[in-house]
């Protein structure tokens, strides 16, 4: 699968920016003692849905290096995610399936996971480029541990989330083709295959 657009040089920043990510995490869910050991909840059936073109690209680089074997599994997995998905919306619902890429509980393209994968479950904080501050208090039972705490740790995501910006901007400049409007759930970017 070398058809990819995005190079091993912007591959290796995103893996390191991705790296650094899990270590902001990590410190705040240390500090808390936080994990999700024991969880009945398992967020990898939470809708959500991704905006950039190098994340996208990144998932088909782990997708590629799978056996072909389980990549027509996982691509299996996606299309009835995408019905399952398409009948809650229908519904007037939204959608909870697990993803695609969940195998027995667990992330099986760990390390190719999304940013939000990599961020979802403590306290949080971003200011936006126009100077808006948005908090996330984090999953319900980060939010049981924090309640009633004077003083919670967050991670601050501005920086990170910039430097993300940063790559994506790189990697649509490459392209020469505008910005494209990417609003894609694991599972459509898994069915449509990887950007071109
Ligand atoms: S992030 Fe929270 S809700 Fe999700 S699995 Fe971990 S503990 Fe459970
Ligand atoms: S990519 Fe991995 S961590 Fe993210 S939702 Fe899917 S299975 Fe869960």
């Amino acid at each position: 699968m070398n058809e990819n657009i995005i190079t091993p040089e912007l591959a290796a920043r995103l893996a390191d920016l991705y790296d650094r990510m899990a270590g902001a995490y990590d410190l705040v869910a240390d500090e808390l003692a936080f994990t999700c050991e024991g969880c009945d909840d398992n967020c990898c059936d939470s809708f959500f849905l991704h905006h950039t073109l190098i994340e996208w690209a990144y998932l088909w680089q782990g997708l590629g290096e799978l056996p072909e074997e389980d990549l027509r599994m996982i691509r299996a997995r996606a299309e009835r995610y995408l019905a399952e998905a398409a009948a809650a919306m229908a519904r007037g619902e939204r959608p909870r399936s697990m993803c695609p890429l969940n195998q027995d509980g667990l992330c099986g393209l760990y390390r190719y996971r999304l940013m939000i994968c990599r961020m979802h479950g403590v306290p949080a904080k971003i200011t936006r480029p126009d100077g808006r501050a948005m908090q996330f208090p984090g999953c319900f039972r980060c939010q049981e541990l924090t309640a009633g705490m004077a003083r919670i740790p967050e991670v601050d995501r501005t920086e990170l989330y910039r430097e993300l910006a940063g790559l994506e901007r790189e990697l649509v400049e490459s392209t020469g083709k505008g910005r494209p409007r990417i609003k894609m759930s694991i599972a459509e970017m898994i069915a449509a295959g990887p950007p071109r």
